[in-house]
């Protein structure tokens, strides 16, 4: 086998920087954990522990469970819980913060990432409003194994180290049981991080933590009073590519309030999320979102509504005018970016004005037709012209035909294909390099609801396995393996499983 070509870091190794700390007690409240006594190891993701450099042989270490568990801290590191504020559906929501979430600290890897560590679940603070710190099993694997699975598609998120879990009751809407899940990221600043102050009118603070986020994430942004301005722009357009991302992906996230945005461009805060199965464009992934405020249809227009919120909360550092011509760029920015996406999972690598009509008209028979979002785009790599398939071409004819099926095997349906195979005719590259281009880009297998709720069924018996070996094929969901395949499995029929925001 291989030598590691790096000498291995312990745990004990880790050296802790803390930039935010170092903003001072105006922007977080200074709080160690209460952790979880007892905890086991639910499950570790061995790529996010490379983000920090550890073996992931390091994680299943006493000490690191005890770490991950919020009953240990490691030299160094300076625990807190952060400020923020937020939009909640539309609302000023005013003072929230990290009410169960505490930073413990910030390392740099070998390559000069910074990567914050902070365990969500760990009890209450100064931010808690009566609520108890703690999160549950069901929502902690949930986020644990989304994070995982959206990097694994290539989609900006945090990350998830670790988690961890006891016996002791948490009070939801029915008894359930606490976790901890170990977060990683550049940072966890949302915009909600500056709508707090903005709403006290402490705009010095506005400007301390803008000069924070852009010295350290926007270098690009350069250090005179227009930095502010370029620095909106930068974010305004990662998260116009983010909401193309969730768009091209079927995901959904849920909760889109300013508080859950994060100002790297990040997904954050996985609550009641979904991805798209059968394909309904105006789906409600949670079921207290009763005005439908965050259906999957909404997303790129509510990344806009918050990038306006934000604009708002920089209004004294940057000219009202100009914000207003950035955030006028986020539907270009948008646009292009999903076309970029759509044109890459259809396979298409010359670009033709008909390609946007050609993606939308394949959504518009996909709804008609609810057809298995992921299954769908999956099977388009199949699809082959008359001149690749020559003769009667019985593979390419029964590809054909199944996904005929797949859109509902209507007239629609069939004239779609016809256009398609048309428009691969003008494509130069051979049909097994676009197939596999194509293959890299559409998922065989995704985070779906039921998927999960196996795996936190079993976790909550007490077998931890099922999460793990799920973890493992979501992080390689491109894979034909059959331990990845056996995961391609649209819910089973029968009332669809409803996931609510309590966590
Ligand atoms: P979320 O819906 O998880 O994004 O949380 C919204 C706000 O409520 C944030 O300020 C959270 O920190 C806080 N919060 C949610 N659940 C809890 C809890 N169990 N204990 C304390 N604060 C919480
Ligand atoms: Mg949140």
């Amino acid at each position: 086998m291989a030598i590691a070509s790096s000498p291995e870091i312990a745990l004990e190794d880790l050296i802790f920087s803390n930039a935010f700390a170092g903003l001072g007690e105006r922007f977080y409240e200074t709080r160690t954990p209460s952790g979880l006594e007892d905890a086991r190891l639910v499950a570790v993701s061995p790529d996010a522990a490379a983000l920090i450099d550890l073996p992931a042989s390091e994680l299943t270490r006493e000490e690191f469970i005890r770490i991950a568990s919020g009953t240990a801290i490691l030299r160094g590191m300076q625990p807190f819980a952060a400020l923020y504020g937020g939009h909640q559906f539309g609302v000023w929501a005013g003072q929230l913060g990290d009410g169960r979430a505490i930073a413990l600290g910030e390392i740099t890897n070998k390559r000069g990432e910074p990567w914050e560590i902070q365990l969500k679940g760990a009890g209450q603070t100064a931010y808690s409003r009566h609520a108890d710190g703690r999160a549950v099993l069901r929502s902690t694997i949930r986020e644990f194994l989304a994070s995982e699975a959206m990097d694994a598609l290539g989609i900006p998120t945090t990350r998830a180290l670790a988690m961890v879990a006891n016996d002791e009751a948490v009070y939801r809407e029915s008894i359930e049981t606490a976790a901890i899940v170990v977060r990683l990221a550049p940072s966890f600043v949302r915009f909600g991080s500056f709508e707090i102050f903005a709403a006290r009118g402490e705009h010095d603070a506005i400007r301390i933590l803008a000069d924070y986020v852009i010295d350290r994430f926007y270098p690009e942004c350069g250090a005179g009073d227009d930095r502010y301005a370029r620095f909106f722009e930068a974010v305004v357009h990662r998260t116009a590519r983010l909401m193309a991302d969730w768009q091209s992906a079927g995901f959904m996230h849920g909760v889109m309030n300013t508080d859950n945005f994060s100002i790297l461009g990040l997904t954050l805060d996985y609550g009641p999320y979904g991805f798209m199965e059968a394909y309904e464009p105006g789906h409600i992934c949670n079921h207290t979102d009763h005005s439908g405020r965050y259906a999957f249809d909404q997303q790129p227009g509510i990344g806009l509504w918050n990038c306006y919120a934000l604009a708002n909360a920089l209004a004294n550092i940057v000219e009202p005018a100009q914000l207003e011509t950035i955030v006028k760029t986020y539907v270009p920015v948008l646009r292009e970016a999903f076309l970029t996406r759509t044109r890459a999972k259809l396979g298409l690598a010359n670009a033709e004005a008909e390609d946007d009509r050609l993606g939308q008209d394949l959504r518009a028979a996909m709804a008609a037709a609810k057809s298995d979002f992921t299954r769908t785009f999956r099977m388009l790599a199949d699809i082959r012209t008359a001149a690749e398939a020559p003769g009667d071409g019985g593979l390419a004819a029964a590809h054909r035909e199944s996904l005929h099926l797949a859109l509902g095997g209507t007239a629609d349906g069939a004239a779609w294909i016809d256009r398609y195979q048309q428009r691969l005719e003008r494509e130069a590259r051979p049909a097994a390099e676009r197939a596999a281009a194509m293959s890299a880009v559409n998922p065989r297998i995704v985070l779906r609801n039921h998927l999960a709720q196996e795996a936190i069924a079993a976790s909550q018996a007490g077998d931890d396995e099922p999460v793990r070996r799920l973890l493992a094929a979501l992080r390689r969901p491109y894979s034909d393996d059959p331990d990845v395949a056996v995961y391609d499995r649209p819910a089973p029929a029968g009332p669809p499983i409803v996931v609510s925001c309590s966590s």
